[in-house]
């Protein structure tokens, strides 16, 4: 067994079943034996958007920018990016924008990171670019923002409900994780929960990211006295409320998520329809969801792809290759959305027109 499965055991023994959510965040952020907290890189297990192709950092580039002269060009204003894993997207991003007057010169660089390994391993490939961490967005730095996120918002912890059938049939409960006869983990039903209020289950089975409430509500406070522009990328339903979609990644196959705790990469589908309510009901303009393949080929990412092929002639095929994953309908094109959050009554960002 290993050492973090001995302490999730002890912590049940003690306490009783754990909800889903604590489950996850022991999993991936516990401080000695969490999946983030202890990895460096975590490219056999998943490969992310950023990590596929250089055409995507260097897209999101031409985005923030193009965003940053629309808000008036603030100087400074803030470059936020939560989760940035091993900054290959800020990487790019920074490399694509060096030649845009005043905009590395203006631009303060928050990165809000939950691991220390994944700091440190972010601050070396960033420099000579000076980044600030941040352990939340609420604590990043005030002012006007240009926010990005892949593959930040599936890995946030989720809640699950499940509601059971018979006597007291229509009654939600919440999944949790307890102990079998034989003292293994195993998934269970727990007390009678109510369901988020904002919550539209599409069956018998609900899952919510409470953060995303936190992360609406942070938005919402930064935007109502500086202007800005979150944008997220990630997975989940155009519209649906997911039902129990958590899964675990490890070497690249799907393994079960109480297998391995802190081995394997936990992560559950966005409930965009949930973040888009949430932030109008904050007073907040929202664009999208949209296919990440419509976002990114409104920005140019088959140009781009092509001119850069042209470059490296050696390389163009495997180039052009791997921007097409990011794009194509069977790939990560229409599985991945984006999202665009402003203040109310802007104009639309690029590629939400
Ligand atoms: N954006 C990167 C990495 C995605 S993996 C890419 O696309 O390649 C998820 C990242 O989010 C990791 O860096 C992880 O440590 C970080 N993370 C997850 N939950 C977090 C939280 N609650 N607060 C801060 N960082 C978090």
């Amino acid at each position: 067994m290993n050492a973090l499965t001995t302490r999730i055991r002890e912590a049940i023994l003690t306490d009783g079943p754990m909800p889903i959510s604590l489950f996850m965040l022991m999993c991936l952020h516990d401080r000695r034996d969490g999946y983030y907290a202890t990895r460096p890189a975590f490219n056999r297990d998943f490969t992310t958007a950023p990590e596929t192709s250089q055409v995507f950092g260097e897209l999101l580039g031409a985005w923030a920018a193009h965003e940053w002269q629309a808000l008036g060009s603030p100087n400074p204003f803030h470059l936020v990016e939560l989760g940035p894993g091993r900054a290959a997207m800020m990487a790019d991003l920074l490399r694509a924008t060096r030649n845009i007057p005043g905009f590395h010169d203006d631009a303060l660089i928050t990165l809000v990171e939950a691991s220390p390994i994944l700091r440190r391993v972010q601050t070396e490939r960033l420099a000579p670019h000076a980044v600030t961490f941040a352990d939340s967005l609420e604590a990043a730095p005030p002012g006007p923002a240009i926010i990005l996120a892949n593959e930040f918002l599936d890995c946030l912890p989720v809640r699950q409900y499940v509601r059971a059938e018979g006597a007291n049939g229509g009654q939600w409960r919440e999944r949790s994780v307890g102990l079998s006869r034989d003292g293994q983990l195993q998934f269970g039903v727990g007390l009678p929960a109510d369901l988020p209020p904002d919550l539209t289950p599409q069956a018998d089975e609900a899952e919510a990211a409470p953060a995303l409430e936190t992360i609406a509500d942070a938005i919402a406070r930064r935007f109502a006295t500086s202007p800005g522009r979150a944008l997220f990328l990630d997975y989940g339903p155009m519209k649906a409320t997911p039902g129990d979609t958590l899964r675990a990644f490890e070497n690249g196959k799907q393994v079960h998520p109480l297998a391995n705790p802190g081995h394997s990469d936990l992560t559950a589908d966005v409930d965009f329809a949930r973040l888009k309510r949430l932030c109008e009901k904050a007073g907040l303009a929202v664009y999208g969801p949209v296919e990440q393949g419509y976002f990114l080929n409104r920005l140019g990412a088959g140009q781009r792809a092509m001119a850069l092929a042209r470059a490296n002639p050696e390389r163009g095929k495997e180039i052009v290759e791997s921007a097409m994953r990011l794009v194509a309908e069977e790939d990560m094109g229409s599985r991945f959305k984006a999202i665009c959050i402003t203040p109310a009554a802007t104009t639309a960002p690029a590629g939400f027109e």
